[in-house]
Order: C-alpha cells, then sequence, then structure tokens
C-alpha cells in the first residue's frame, strides 16, 4: 500500500491518535515534545552560561546482547558489565536537575538488564528510549512499556531476510524483528525503527517500499543512521560513499514531506550543514562501566562516574570531553571517527586516553582504519523542506545522537 500524502504530519497526527494508548500519547506529547523543548531551551542558556552539562545523555546500561552484529561498538563479557540500578537513578536525578528529562537507553541488549523497568517506573516524569534489537520484546515486555508509557522502543531493522542473518550475526532475525514491531503495535505504544545504512542494504532501506511497509506495520518513526565501521567486527567494505550519503539525505529531505511517519537524522541543520552532537555539546556517552565517552562508537575515555562526586562535577571538571569538543570541531563539522581516524588517534594519545571498549583493541583498530566520507559533504547541503522539520532542527534540533 502507498500512503503518501499532501499532509504527512497531519496524518501522522491521526496515526498516533488512532493507533496508540492514551497514556503512551499523553508521555509523548507532554515528557518528550513538550519538556523536551523546554530542555533545549535550558540547554542552550545552559551553554550561554559556559555550563557543559550536555543537553541529552546517551547511556549504554549493560554489555550483555544475544547478538553480534557487523560494525557494533558493543562486545558482550562474561560476567556481564552492567550499570547498576542505583547508578542509572542517579544518573537520570542529576540530569533531571539540570532540565534534562529524555534518556536514549543503549546496550548491548538493553532488555537483558533487569532492572530496566524499575528504574523507567521510578522517573514517570522522563521520557526513555529504548534501542532494542528487538528478538526479546515480547507481549510482556511491551505490556511494562504500556503501563508505564514514558517510554519508546526503537528496534534496529538492517534490511531483507538474509542481510539481516547476515550483518546481526543470527537466525531468523528478520522474523523476529518483524513479531517485535507487531508486537509493538498490538500494545498501542509509540515505536520507530533504527537503520544503519551501510552498502548491502541501502537499496532496501532507501526506499518508499520500506517507508510504507513501515507504516503498514504501525512504526511511527525511522531513525536513518550512516553506518560506521568500529568494533570487533568492523566490516568496512560495507561503509557509505559521497553519492551513497547524498542519496541518503535527499530521500530523509523528500520523504518528510511525503509520507505520514516521522524521519529522524542527527547529522544536519535545517539548511542540511552537517554537525556532530558530540562536538557541540548536546550528547555524550555512558558505557556499562560508568565510563563516560565522546559518543557510542568512539569507545575511549578519561573520565568515569565513579571518580566524580556528581555527574554534574564530571562535566564541569572533564578538561577531556572540553578538548574533545574543540579537537572535534575543529577536524570537521561532520564525523571525526570516519572523516579523520589519524588525527583522532594523535589527539586520544596526546590526551592519554583509555580504551574504553571492553576488547582492549580499540586503539589498534583505529590505527588500522581508514578515512570514510562522513555527512560534512561542503557545497552539497541539502536543506530542509518540511516547515516542521526546517522548524524543529532550527529550534531544537532532535539530534540526540544516540548511535552517533
Ligand atoms: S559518531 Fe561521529 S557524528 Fe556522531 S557524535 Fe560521534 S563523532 Fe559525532
Amino acid at each position: 500500500m502507498n500512503y503518501e500524502t499532501r499532509f504527512p504530519l497531519f496524518r501522522l497526527f491521526i496515526r498516533l491518535s488512532r493507533e496508540t494508548r492514551t497514556r503512551a500519547l499523553w508521555k509523548f506529547l507532554f515528557n518528550f515534545l513538550f519538556r523536551g523543548s523546554l530542555s533545549a531551551r535550558s540547554f542552550k542558556k545552559r551553554q550561554a552560561a559556559g555550563d557543559k552539562f550536555p543537553a541529552f545523555i546517551v547511556i549504554s546500561i549493560t554489555n550483555e546482547c544475544n547478538l553480534s552484529c557487523r560494525g557494533c561498538w558493543n562486545t558482550p563479557t562474561r560476567p556481564p558489565v552492567r550499570l547498576s540500578t542505583d547508578d542509572l537513578n542517579s544518573i537520570i536525578m542529576r540530569t533531571k536537575k539540570k532540565g534534562s528529562l529524555f534518556f536514549g537507553i543503549l546496550g548491548g541488549e538493553p532488555l537483558m538488564h533487569p532492572g530496566l523497568f524499575d528504574v523507567i517506573a521510578s522517573h514517570p516524569d522522563c521520557y526513555f528510549q529504548i534501542f532494542t534489537n528487538g528478538t526479546m520484546l515480547d507481549d510482556a515486555a511491551a505490556a511494562k512499556m504500556r503501563d508505564l508509557g514514558n517510554v519508546t522502543p526503537m528496534i534496529s531493522f538492517e534490511g531483507d531476510e538474509r542481510v539481516a542473518d547476515e550483518r546481526r550475526g543470527g537466525i531468523d532475525i528478520y522474523a523476529k524483528t518483524m513479531e517485535a514491531l507487531r508486537v509493538c503495535s498490538r500494545n498501542g505504544l509509540i515505536f520507530g525503527t533504527a537503520t544503519s545504512v551501510c552498502k548491502n542494504n541501502i537499496d532496501a532501506l532507501v526506499s518508499d517500499d520500506f517507508v510504507n511497509r513501515m507504516i503498514g506495520e504501525g512504526v511511527h518513526y525511522i531513525w536513518y543512521y550512516i553506518y560506521r565501521p568500529v568494533g570487533a567486527d568492523p566490516a568496512p567494505e560495507l561503509a557509505l560513499n559521497e553519492d551513497d550519503i547524498l542519496r541518503l539525505r535527499s530521500f530523509i529531505v523528500d520523504a518528510r514531506t511525503r509520507f505520514p511517519i516521522g524521519v529522524v537524522d542527527a547529522y544536519w541543520d535545517h539548511e542540511g550543514r552537517a554537525l556532530c552532537p558530540g562536538a557541540l555539546g548536546i550528547s555524550h556517552h555512558i558505557n556499562p562501566s560508568g565510563g563516560v565517552e565522546f559518543c557510542p562508537p568512539i569507545q575511549f575515555v578519561r573520565d568515569n562516574i565513579a571518580d566524580f562526586a556528581s555527574l554534574d562535577e564530571l562535566f564541569e571538571k572533564s578538561e577531556f570531553l572540553d578538548r574533545f569538543r574543540g579537537f572535534a570541531s575543529d577536524a570537521t563539522s561532520g564525523c571525526v571517527i570516519l572523516e579523520c581516524p589519524e588525527e583522532l588517534m594523535s589527539f586520544l594519545e596526546s590526551e592519554n586516553a583509555s580504551d574504553g571498549s571492553g576488547r582492549g583493541s580499540a586503539f589498534e583498530a583505529l590505527a588500522q582504519s581508514r578515512r570514510f566520507p562522513g555527512h560534512h559533504i561542503p557545497g552539497k547541503e541539502i536543506p530542509e523542506r518540511h516547515w516542521f522539520y526546517r522548524f524543529a532542527k532550527k529550534r531544537f534540533f532532535f539530534g540526540f545522537g544516540g548511535y552517533g
């Protein structure tokens, strides 16, 4: 079915009001949209006053996972490394005090953390986006999310049957992912899919067919990411070239004017200029060991939450993050791990940064990494065409930087 419409936003709101439970819709409108816009505004005020606490925190709560995806930065260990519920509640409480109430929850597979739903239940005034592979998202988990209301699952979607199994290192992953979408839909959740666009799925995922299929499955937003060849199995052959990235950008801008579904990116502003959420201090990442990283794919640390009296003290005093933001802003408007791996290596060495990956091989991998095109393509900017996305990006910029 073709869901194209001349009024995509109005049609999307109609979908949300018809397809989701009232509690989920209320929490989305109030905790995420209304309070989220206040958070973005208070962040700008804080930044103008020299306060370095980011607008949003992205937290990897565990390194446990039941899959082993190519290009994933996470490495499971036995026993697993998890942030305790006390640490999570403390991070959330300090961040709330700064006026920020939105949290990106990653893993590994966050649904494997036994304390996840207790933590979410403890903060009904916040909004949580769970990045999940969907294979553990059954009706019981969805029912908990439905009753909480302040949580939206975002399910990784990497392509058709063959690509999904190949990329995710599992069996029947495509079928399990599709089932997770149906579980979310029948439980009246607000939910999305996350796609890490690469060479072997760009034709499938950057297409009207994919968008229509997601709308047909009840998906409310699609978050498009550019594949980064990182982790234990970086698969550099999957990285996109400049034309692929321009094709992706052009499709995103166009799809926003035609389809009743949210289309999200964390790379470009309203004029199509590249930006990096980490370099702008909009978001930073806390790994399962409590290490604070510039962003999830760049697994190098100097600061740990355990070494500071509070999270605000950490962000206030972290010279590493301060210099990292400066270095990244000078190096490129785009993505330093794609576009400037050698400079990144020299910077990290000069900072005596430590390998936060848990593999002990992150420096070696970075040393072997080559330059790849990123989303900073000067002279080929593609501005937003839909008024709402222009307004949102100009005013609030909802690139929370999850995967970065
Ligand atoms: S992945 Fe790249 S663009 Fe994203 S936050 Fe990290 S450095 Fe910036």
